[in-house]
């Protein structure tokens, strides 16, 4: 039986009140609800402009396809993600082009980007992994030199900080050109399911909407509180991603609890550390010290040469649940075989299906990382339950 679990939602009868009013006001689609959460998201992470949309990835598609990224092109990102990353590249029809990643927070190295560049790429797509920040300062100037927009995929980052010019900033205002954001039960603030973009840019944001809706010329609110009949007309191709007024109840709820979450989170972050820094051979996060997670992961790096499985299974069998840590896309079915390539070119690293040199801190940690459980509502009792079954499993 499972006494801890790898994460819980905080939703409570808050969301449920709010959830019942949206319901009985007869308006349950994009309509003013979505509206009032993208005016206080916005206002939150500090961005000109935030669209909600119905899930990161549907969020990441919608960025891309507003650059205008399409068929030949390639988007530089990282494979070690989670598999909706790379899958928003494919989904536009261009191509990913793999870097690799830091060995210790997991986050794309800034040194490994301008290799990967060539003359087809239209976006850098790069992201906060986990919730770590990563290092928009010096990739930032990287993709201006080469005039080459910056999506991030902050899925796990609301809340999360970097430090710019001195100066502590959420992510999210953005720091690239747009920045996308995921509320699925495993991030910190949930809808069920839901994403948003935000960006500097009214032009971007225009697309947004247009793409998330149809490519309809107007919207449901225009056409309704409209005084005369209104035509609309599909001006591109668009689709349906739209979040529900239903789950942007939910969502407003969550955001005034934010703050809240994070603290906790930031706190129980610190125990971990403690505990599990005194476990031999366990490394630990590490924190830039230009940023601070939300810590919306947990992961601990097992000794080298341990047995992820076997570790993972003796932790159940105590009551812990955990998880792998994150998984790199080249290593799956589904890019086996050519949508992608790395810096050296298709063919030309000479790696064999399923694996490249020039991606191997990613495999090493998807290999030899584990997350832990972490949510706001953890007691201490957890924690330390928790690193005395990895510390009892290891020396098992
Ligand atoms: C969770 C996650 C996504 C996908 O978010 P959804 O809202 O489930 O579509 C994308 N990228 C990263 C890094 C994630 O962790």
């Amino acid at each position: 039986m499972i006494s801890v679990p790898l994460a819980r939602p905080a939703l409570d009868h808050a969301e449920v009140e709010e959830v019942r009013r949206v319901i009985l006001s007869g308006w349950v689609t994009q309509g003013p609800e979505v509206e009032a959460f993208e005016a206080e998201f916005a206002r939150f992470v500090g961005a000109p402009h935030a669209c909600a949309v119905s899930s990161c990835t549907t969020a990441l598609h919608v960025a891309l396809a507003a650059l205008g990224v399409g068929r030949s092109d390639e988007v530089v990102t990282v494979s070690h993600s989670f598999i909706a990353t790379a899958n928003a590249v494919r989904y536009t029809g261009a191509t990913p082009v793999f870097v690799d990643v830091d060995p210790v927070n997991g986050n794309i190295l800034p040194g490994a980007i301008e290799a990967a560049i060539t003359p087809l790429t239209r976006a850098i797509l790069v992201v906060h992994q986990l919730g770590m920040p990563c290092d928009l300062n010096a990739i930032l100037p990287i993709a201006a030199a080469k005039g080459i927009p910056v999506v991030e995929d902050a899925a796990c980052a609301i809340g999360s900080e970097i430090e710019v010019g001195g100066e502590w900033q959420r992510i999210g205002r953005p720091h690239g050109d747009i920045c996308c954001f995921s509320f699925h039960p495993r991030k910190l603030l949930t809808t069920g399911d839901g994403g948003m973009l935000t960006t500097d840019s009214p032009e971007l944001d225009r697309k947004f909407r247009l793409l998330r809706h149809h490519g309809m010329s107007v919207s449901d609110r225009e056409r309704h509180g409209a005084r005369e009949v209104v035509f609309e007309e599909y001006a591109v191709l668009g689709y349906n991603y739209r979040l529900t007024d239903v789950q942007a109840a939910i969502g407003r709820v969550q955001l005034r609890k934010l703050p809240e979450i994070v603290a906790k989170r930031r706190a129980l972050a610190a125990r971990y550390h403690d505990l599990f820094g005194r476990i031999r051979e366990v490394g630990v996060p590490e924190e830039p010290r230009w940023a601070r997670s939300n810590w919306q992961t947990y992961t601990v790096r097992l000794p080298s040469g341990t047995d992820q499985r076997r570790i993972m299974q003796r932790m159940l069998d105590a009551g812990i649940a955990t998880r792998r840590g994150v998984m790199c896309a080249h290593r799956e079915p589904a890019y086996r075989s050519e949508p992608w390539r790395c810096a050296e070119g298709p063919g030309r690293c000479g790696c064999a299906p399923g694996s490249c040199r020039l991606l191997a801190n990613g495999e090493r940690l998807q290999d030899g990382s584990i997350a832990v459980p972490m949510f706001h509502s953890m007691s201490e009792a957890e924690q330390r339950a928790v690193a005395a079954a990895l510390e009892a499993s290891l020396n098992d």
